[in-house]
């Protein structure tokens, strides 16, 4: 049985989801009652692969929230995941995905010298980022948006919001060697890590922000940012495609362009189904279909019986891994989300 360990986006959102999973009591309180909640075993998830394989799966609410980050409640971050990971364990999962900012607080926070919850002792190759694959996911919406707007990716530009993270760095280095983009912008807050990253790669610019938005074809935002930012839609070059791979979601701006093309990045359509009804409560448009490609990760390692933490620690995916996630990704079903009305 695999695992998903997910979250709310906001203490608004955490109540109206709570409800809806048939849990009232935890509705209509204030940050105090979230920070003392215990994690949530909150739906169980049915996948059947095209090969005929059926597996179950468990999602845990870990009742963590980002406004625990604003709010000088890192303590209480850090409870929250390790509990809905000693949780996952004690109800026996063999591979459970950490979903959002539960794997941004493990590695920020330097959970794996705390081994011991209780009296559980945490076996960290159960679990999985699902950076890979979520990497994987955001690149090929990166190269099909490309295709059905006839561009080639070895003349355009492409900019990664939070390049130096996780997901960003194999982005960037998919899109240098095998995308083979013609301009890659690396943006974050931290130049060092920029740098260190821009000579790993051989390649890339680091830019500000208002430098690289009027000059990309493509933007893929995967910032760990606790709220959206808001961009003006102006500056931007027409066509350009947002991938927002941020959960929360990185752009805050609703944008209707019809040469401006936003997806919802790393997220995945499942070609026969998937039973939960985790997703409407999250609100993916078709939530019977539609998934987190970290929670997909998790599922794939299952089908697979890959039952190890094939995405770890930070800055390590490669490309021949996020290949070889997404063999499988293609074997078990799944395709990368993409707008219905695109050319
Ligand atoms: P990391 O913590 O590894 O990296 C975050 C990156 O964002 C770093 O480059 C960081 O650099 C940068 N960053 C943070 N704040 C800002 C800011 N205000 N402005 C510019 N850059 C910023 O995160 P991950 O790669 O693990 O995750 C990235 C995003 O993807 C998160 O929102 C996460 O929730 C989401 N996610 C989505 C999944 C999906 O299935 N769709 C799965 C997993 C994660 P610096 O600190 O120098 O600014």
């Amino acid at each position: 049985m695999f695992g998903l360990i997910g979250h709310s986006t906001s203490l608004a959102e955490a109540d109206v989801a709570t409800v809806r999973l048939g849990f009232p009591e935890y509705s209509g309180h204030g940050l105090d009652f979230w920070c003392g909640a215990p994690p949530l075993l909150a739906d169980k998830v049915r996948v059947t692969s095209p090969t005929g394989n059926v597996i179950e799966g468990q999602y845990i609410d870990s009742c963590f929230l980002p406004e625990m980050l604003t709010n000088n409640r890192g303590k209480t971050a850090v409870r929250k995941v390790l509990n809905a990971m000693a949780q996952a364990q004690k109800c026996g999962l063999s591979i459970t995905a950490l979903g959002g900012f539960s794997s941004i607080v493990f590695e920020n926070f330097n959970l794996s010298r705390m081994r011991q919850v209780r009296n559980v002792s945490l076996e960290f190759e159960k679990f999985t980022t699902g950076n890979t694959h979520t990497a994987y996911i955001i690149c090929r919406q990166v190269e099909e948006m490309a295709e059905r707007l006839n561009i080639e990716l070895s003349k355009a530009t492409v900019a990664v919001c939070g390049a130096t993270g996780d997901i960003g760095s194999a982005v960037c280095r998919w899109m240098t060697s095998h995308a083979d983009v013609e301009d890659l912008l690396l943006i974050a807050r931290q130049r060092d890590r920029l740098e260190t990253l821009q000579g790993e790669l051989g390649r890339g610019k680091v830019v500000d922000l208002e430098e690289a938005l009027p000059q990309a074809d493509f933007i893929v935002w995967v910032a760990s940012m606790p709220q959206g930012v808001q961009i003006d839609p102006k500056v931007l070059k027409k066509p350009c495609v947002i991938v927002d791979g941020g959960y929360p979601k990185n752009m805050s701006t609703q944008i209707n362009h019809p040469d401006i093309y936003v997806l919802n990045g790393g997220i995945v359509e499942h070609t026969i189904g998937i039973e939960s009804q985790i997703m409407q409560i999250i609100g993916m448009a078709e939530p019977a279909r539609q998934i987190f490609a970290c929670f997909a990760e998790s599922m794939l390692l299952e089908f697979e019986k890959w039952h190890t933490n094939f995405s770890w620690n930070r800055n390590e995916i490669t490309v021949e891994k996020m290949e070889k996630i997404g063999a499988a990704s293609i074997k078990h079903g799944f395709l990368p989300l993409l707008p219905h009305t695109a050319a």
